[in-house]
């Protein structure tokens, strides 16, 4: 008896750019399946579109990958907070297409020697021609085989190949039926003669995506290839190509689109959509936003912006510079982005986990069980239970996942996270607040964040000096300079007493200022806000700021004393 080979999974990202988060989602299923059945699961990077690739962005997709908790076994290496993942340990590498050239020509050459691929000659020029002939006609364009009929013979297109002159290979598309088999959409038929001869080698020598795909599934052993739907239609040529070859074919499964809420396709140029929208707002209140006087805002061309305007154009950096300029969040699109924002890994693949999947359990409350961690995707992932339909990237839903995640955090635990954020994205936290002053922050602000960026935004006041922070004309005229209500004392009696108070406490500690200020309170028949309110604008020029205590605290007796002192002088 033979066992079953065991399973090798793979996640093969083009290195043109972030990792989309639904790649994180693809790669995730990947990796689960792989753990689940005790296989292995392989990253290969494609970059044989030379001119879009680029190391950096492959080294990109490995960070976030290792971040998100997503290890292959096998791979190109990568070092992750002091570990190195990856590595050959079958010998099927290396993993990089570009470095496979040698391998990808070897199968080339077979397919040609077999009469299953030939060289073609035309110029671009020629073959737009003949395809504005078709279009002219209303006939669909597909390459008319011309130059296999030109060279009769493997023998001469080998030679042929050999001359030097510029070509590309076209693979010779099989004429019978083809059956895509599709663990998730079930067998997929296409009829005899829908494929063309497609480009399987370019003429720069790089074979083309569908022909190294092919080549690595095989050679790399890959049991299941489980993708994206978008790539549904690439599959049949695969499937050609594989029968060419007399390789294996791999065990399909095309996992749905993800969707925005409304409908439309979750895509890198959503964060267009919503800068232009943004841009078409402001001009539609101000009319002095002309497009010379945006061109200068942002600091970009003036003919570019006037494109964007007109959805001529996407670029990233324009919908980036309105951001910074009108002070709006894009929407989170790439792993990246979303590590920017400060969610949390686990609440990430949580999340991802349901686009197109569900683990098909009942929680205790017997509702669907949602929240779950990696640990147990990998013990219950099945492909069985990958759904057909889109799914919707729920953005409400990932928040509270997060929320609920750091509510739920150690505050040891939520400050490491934190300064690990930090380090990253806010440095100066970090250099400016102590470990003491961040638990304290943390423990306070935990049952209210969503995100880590959010505690480091409510703890703004104390990363400004205590001479620097402004404060707010409105808050002062509202609170500080009010006449009191009858019979009560003033904002500057109060702010006076309270700095008296705090002077003498000997225990600066959240919970000893808070009753500091309540038995002030109670001794005066205030009620708590009508000394906290005051006592905030004082010491952090606005109305927000975490609770009280924990506000003063933070900043220390000194600090509090001394933007006592500014505040009262604002009465
Ligand atoms: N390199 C392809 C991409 O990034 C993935 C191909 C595949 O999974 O077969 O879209």
């Amino acid at each position: 008896m033979t066992s079953a080979p065991p399973v090798i999974t793979r996640f093969a990202p083009s290195p043109t750019g972030h990792l989309h988060i639904g790649g994180a989602r693809t790669a995730l299923f990947c990796w689960a399946y792989a753990r689940r059945m005790g296989g292995h699961f392989t990253l290969r990077i494609e970059d044989t579109d030379q001119a879009r690739s680029s190391d950096e962005s492959a080294r990109g997709i490995m960070e976030d990958l290792a971040w998100l908790g997503i290890e292959w076994d096998e791979g190109p290496t990568h070092v992750y907070n002091g570990r190195t993942i990856g590595g050959d340990p079958r010998n099927v590498g290396p993993f990089f297409q570009a470095r496979r050239v040698h391998l990808y020509n070897q199968y080339l050459r077979k397919l040609v020697e077999i009469g299953r691929a030939y060289p073609a000659f035309e110029s671009s020029e020629e073959l737009e021609a003949k395809r504005k002939i078709a279009v002219a006609a209303k006939q669909t364009y597909r390459y008319d085989r011309a130059a296999y009929h030109a060279i009769p013979t493997p023998a001469e297109r080998l030679k042929r190949m050999d001359s030097g002159e510029p070509h590309v290979l076209r693979f010779l598309a099989p004429s019978h039926e083809l059956i895509v088999p599709d663990q998730v959409l079930g067998d997929i038929k296409i009829p005899a003669g829908e494929l063309d001869d497609f480009v399987i080698r370019k003429a720069d020598g790089f074979p083309t995506y569908h022909f190294a795909v092919v080549v690595d599934d095989e050679t790399m052993g890959i049991t299941h290839v489980m993708r994206a739907q978008e790539h549904l239609y690439n599959t049949p040529r695969h499937v050609a190509l594989q029968q060419a070859l007399s390789f294996r074919t791999p065990a399909y499964a095309h996992m749905p689109l993800i969707f925005n809420m409304d409908a439309s396709k979750m895509s890198k140029r959503d964060k267009a959509k919503v800068a232009r929208l943004t841009l078409k707002n402001a001009i539609q209140k101000d009319a002095s936003l002309t497009p010379a006087a945006l061109a200068t805002k942002l600091s970009i061309e003036e003919p570019a912006v006037a494109d964007f305007l007109a959805a001529e154009n996407d670029r990233l950096d324009i919908a980036e510079a309105v951001a910074r300029v009108f002070k709006i969040n894009l929407p989170e699109i790439e792993v990246a982005d979303f590590r920017q924002a400060g969610y949390l890994p686990e609440a990430i693949t949580n999340f991802i986990s349901l686009l197109g999947w569900s683990p098909g359990v009942k929680s205790a409350d017997g509702k669907d069980l949602e929240r779950f961690d990696i640990g147990f995707l990998s013990q219950n992932f099945a492909i069985e239970r990958i759904g057909k339909t889109n799914a919707k990237f729920d953005r409400v839903k990932l928040a509270s996942f997060d929320a609920q995640l750091i509510a739920e955090m150690s505050d040891a635990e939520l400050v490491k996270r934190l300064k690990t954020w930090c380090a990253e994205f806010r440095p100066e936290v970090t250099r400016k607040l102590s470990d003491d002053q961040l638990t304290m922050l943390a423990a306070a602000l935990k049952p209210r964040c969503k995100v880590l960026s959010d505690i480091v935004n409510v703890a703004s006041f104390a990363l400004v000096g205590d001479n620097d922070y402004t404060f707010d004309p409105a808050a002062v005229a509202k609170v500080l300079k009010a006449a009191p209500k009858e019979g009560q004392p003033s904002a500057l009696t109060i702010l006076t007493d309270m700095k008296s108070g705090l002077e003498s406490l000997e225990d600066f500690s959240p919970a000893a200022i808070d009753a500091l200020i309540h038995s002030y309170a109670e001794s005066k028949a205030l009620k708590m806000g009508d000394v906290a309110q005051p006592l905030r604008i004082a010491i952090t020029g606005s109305t927000v700021s975490p609770p009280l205590g924990v506000t003063l605290a933070v900043l220390g007796k000194p600090s509090t004393l001394a933007r006592l002192s500014r505040g009262i002088a604002q009465c």
